[in-house]
């Protein structure tokens, strides 16, 4: 099997491509943040839970998405592969899924980064927000404290996964959806 992790800020682009990538490899896509809307919709206490924290901007508790993931590893069968879009945010969550990985016998291929700077951020999403209606994309304080999370709790993943060679940066701007997309699946067909 191979795990491949899609890294960037929120509004990167990492949902929309990783659809593209996912099926052009036969990988099952796994988004920490579909599945986290996925149980609030259900209204699970699991999702009752996490919906003050989303709202806010804020990360939910490393122990939740590390769960999920590791389910996920363990239920879902018949792909290649998983492509893991917004997990993992932190270095404790990246150490979860070294030490999920090291107890199958399996390790991580490569990290995509899709970079963007800030910006940019705030434009995506202002545009996301009017067509899919997510309550964390609306409030402009909410996407400065995601952004700010980014920076300071996400962004050292970059040292940590550079450190470990399987960081590969791409840019997620400028360019169409299309021109971004075949930039980001260029890439993996380099490595
Ligand atoms: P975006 O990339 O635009 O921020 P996501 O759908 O990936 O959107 O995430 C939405 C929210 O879900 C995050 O702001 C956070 O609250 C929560 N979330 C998603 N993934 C994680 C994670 N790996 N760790 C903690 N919280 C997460």
């Amino acid at each position: 099997m191979k795990y491949y992790v899609l890294f960037g800020p929120p509004g990167a682009g990492k949902g929309t491509h990783a659809v593209a990538i996912a099926d052009k490899y036969h990988l099952k896509h796994i988004s920490t943040g579909e599945l986290l809307r996925a149980e609030i919709a259900a209204g699970t206490q699991l999702g009752k839970q996490a919906k003050a924290l989303i709202d806010a901007g804020s990360l939910v508790p490393d122990s939740v998405v590390e769960g999920m993931i590791a389910s996920a590893f363990d239920t879902i069968k018949g792909y290649d592969g998983f492509l893991l879009d917004g997990f993992p945010r932190t270095i404790a969550q990246a150490q979860a899924l070294d030490r999920i990985l090291q107890e199958r016998g399996e390790t991580l291929e490569a990290v995509i980064s899709i970079m963007i700077p800030d910006e940019v951020i705030y434009e995506r999403i202002a545009r996301r927000a009017q067509q899919e209606g997510r309550a964390d994309d609306t409030s402009k304080e909410v996407i400065a404290h995601r952004i700010e999370t980014y920076h300071t709790q996400t962004e050292p993943l970059i040292g940590f996964y550079r450190n470990a060679g399987k960081y590969h940066e791409v840019a997620g701007h400028p360019g169409t959806i299309e021109e971004n997309r075949n930039r980001v699946l260029a890439m993996l067909e380099a490595l």
